[in-house]
This record gives structure tokens, sequence and C-alpha cells, in this order.
């Protein structure tokens, strides 16, 4: 299995020592001072993301950046149990590889009003094209076992998000698909 396109949750946690092998900053709008490690992410990530915020910013948009990598450590410390919170291991952003983002319109929260915003939209409409997926959409918490993160993207590659775009699954359900067809085969 791909890197890129990985399941990662309750069910696929990543290994406890995990660390992404190369990660930078990821040089956007951060909340964050420099040097916090929350303004990293795996390489290409950081690449893709990167390109995404420039664009939103030609477009007028004031996208920041809240959350990259987040070590095993610093996720356990983290884990309060309310489903919000990912237990240690299974949440993305240990991967390097998932960044929330947030806008000054809402005080730089991670909140569900965030969908409603310009830089929300916006990101609902555009992250495929930059090779992310919005991995927690609404009307699919039974799926993703996780409530609706508007503001959580996740990057998979270009290919994979534009048919996850197209066709409405999860990555979850992407990968039951695999699955049921490598049976048959
Ligand atoms: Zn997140």
């Amino acid at each position: 299995m791909n890197f890129y396109t990985r399941l990662i949750n309750r069910e696929h946690p990543l290994p406890e020592g995990y660390i992404p092998e190369h990660l930078i900053d990821i040089g956007i709008p951060f909340d964050a001072v420099p040097g916090d490690p929350k303004r990293l992410l795996e390489v290409k990530t950081a690449r893709a993301a990167h390109n995404l915020i420039t664009q939103s910013r030609r477009e007028g948009l004031n996208l920041y950046g809240i959350s990259g990598y987040r070590s095993f450590q610093r996720q356990k410390e983290l884990y309060t149990g309310s489903p919000y919170v990912a237990a240690p291991g299974t949440s993305e952003h240990q991967s390097g590889l998932a960044l929330d983002l947030s806008c000054p319109q809402i005080g730089m929260e991670l909140t569900d009003e965030f969908a409603s915003t310009p830089e929300g939209i916006w990101l609902s409409r555009n992250a495929s094209l930059y090779g992310f997926i919005l991995r927690y959409p609404k009307n699919k918490e039974q799926i993703t076992q996780v409530p609706y993160e508007p503001w959580h993207i996740r990057y998979v590659t270009k290919p994979l998000a534009a048919y996850l775009a197209l066709t409405g699954m999860t990555l979850e359900e992407f990968h039951c698909l695999r699955e049921s067809k490598a049976e048959i085969r």
C-alpha cells in the first residue's frame, strides 16, 4: 500500500514510534510560532499545502494553518477520550499527511462554522485539485467513526483525491472496495 493512500484510523493505527522520514516547515501563514512542530508536514504534503494556500491567497482568501504534524507523544498528552481527539497512533496528524486550517473570521477556531466561511467553501471545492480530501465529511460519521471536521484535510495524491471527490467515497470506503476486489481476484 502506498504511503500516501494508506488508511489511518482506530482499526489501522500507526506504530507507536512512527515518525515521518522527511518533515519540513509548510511555509504558509500559520497560527503557531516558527519552530513549533505543528508547522511541519511530510515533504510532498507540505508542497501541496503550500500550493493550495498560495492559490487561495491569490483569490483573496485568508486560510491559516492551525495544526500539521503531531507526534505520538503529543497526541498522548492531548488524548482526553473525547470523540474529537484521536487516541495516540490513530491520528492522521502523526503521519505528517494531515493539516487543520481555519480563518480569522471565526477566530482561528476549529468549529463547524468554518464550513460556511468563504475559506471553508473554497477549501471543500478546491482541496482535491491539490491532492487533498476533506477526510471527515458530514453524513459519513458512521463510516469514519469521527465527527464532521470541515477543517481537516488529508493528502492522498491528486489521482486518489480526484477519484474520491467524484465518487463521494471516504478513505474507509475506498479501502473496503479495494479489499473486496482483491478477494474476487
Ligand atoms: Zn485534524
